[in-house]
């Protein structure tokens, strides 16, 4: 079968490879790929910055937004052939840690957990995969290819989890939450807040495009420029730019009793001359609370799932700019500029 693979840390290894079927040892449940959505994670591997092979072999197979339809069941998996699966990425690190042990290995304190497509387990761009019937999350089948969706949707879902979380420590009623970034993640939790019943801001570089057109169809208000030039103090933010100057502003902008959740992940960039204990000075007059969110658990990839059932689809549809062929990875990899979500494509739905 058909695979694209990727010596990790070394750029220019990326390939579309001949390898066999994957054996029951790497999960009862065969699946078809269908389609796998691709990120900036992704793109760090290719590049050689990012990425292990599995223990004693030298390519990881890419790919962790997976979607497929279940060829074989297995002996125990409770699914059916023709479901449309999606796999879960991260599995519990081996000693386990606490949170692994209690199935949180989004929260595994040790690091040594592994991810399908990234650390050590290959990932799904191949024609066939195989899972474990536990780590395999059905998805309604009326979702399509939009299922493919999933994997960020989970992040998504965990993310706003958190903020619930946290607001509750005191009465929380919160009405206004502003979401930086209209990537993928992005639009994806203002559609989730919108769900949740929110008043739902965007925020973006682009001064209109199709980004903007998404936040809109949303019944969400978009707005591009500085933070600190809104005219509201958002209850909750969901920064997902990674951008030092962004972050900083959002630190300063939330509200009284307000969160700030970071879920983007960025490099470098500029310093900022805020001082940090102004900063902290701030966020304690205001009781505000500025939390890392990272990857999901069970309990995310199952809501996820419903609050996608929930969506619409012609809205949801427009997030997959792009769908490209299994040959042509490389395109899928190479960002535009009016790219939401692009998918590599490697059967008909
Ligand atoms: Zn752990």
């Amino acid at each position: 079968m058909k695979a694209i693979s990727v010596e990790p840390k070394k750029q220019g290894t990326a390939r579309l490879i001949d390898i066999p079927e994957p054996g029951v040892n790497e999960g009862s449940v065969l699946v078809q790929a269908i389609a796998v959505g691709v990120c900036g994670t992704d793109v760090e591997i290719v590049g050689g910055k990012y990425g292990w092979a599995p223990p004693g072999q030298q390519r990881l197979i890419l790919g962790h937004e997976s979607l497929g339809r279940v060829i074989d069941p297995g002996p125990s998996s409770g699914l059916k052939k023709g479901d449309l699966v999606v796999g879960i990425v991260r599995r519990p690190d081996p000693v386990p840690c606490p949170n692994c042990a209690v199935g949180e290995w989004d929260m595994c304190r040790n690091g040594l957990y592994t991810e399908r497509g990234i650390k050590e387990i290959h990932g799904f761009m191949s024609e066939y995969w195989r899972i474990e019937p536990e780590y395999a999350v059905k998805v309604d089948p009326s979702l399509g290819i939009l299922g493919v969706l999933l994997e960020p949707s989970s992040v998504v879902a965990k993310a706003l989890e958190q903020v619930d979380l946290i607001g509750r420590r005191s009465f929380w009623e919160p009405k206004t939450v502003l979401i930086t970034g209209a990537g993928p993640v992005g639009l994806l939790a203002a559609l989730f807040a919108k769900l949740y019943g929110l008043e739902v801001h965007v925020l973006d570089r682009m001064e209109g495009g199709p980004k903007a057109d998404l936040v809109r169809d949303l019944g969400a208000t978009y707005h591009s420029g500085s933070v600190m030039n809104l005219d509201f103090e958002p209850d909750a933010i969901i920064e997902c730019t990674g951008v030092g100057q962004v972050i900083a502003e959002c630190i300063q902008k939330i509200g009284a009793n307000g969160i700030v959740c970071l879920a983007g992940i960025g490099h470098g960039g500029a310093t900022i001359s805020s001082n940090i204990a102004d900063v902290a000075a701030s966020a304690v007059l205001r009781n505000n609370v500025i939390v890392g969110s990272v990857n999901a658990n069970k309990r995310h990839w199952y809501r996820a799932s419903q609050n996608l059932a929930r969506a619409d689809r012609a809205w949801l549809a427009k997030l997959i700019t792009r769908i490209e062929k299994p040959e042509n990875f490389m395109n899928a990899l190479k960002r535009r500029p009016d790219d939401v979500k692009v998918v590599i494509q490697f059967s008909e739905i």
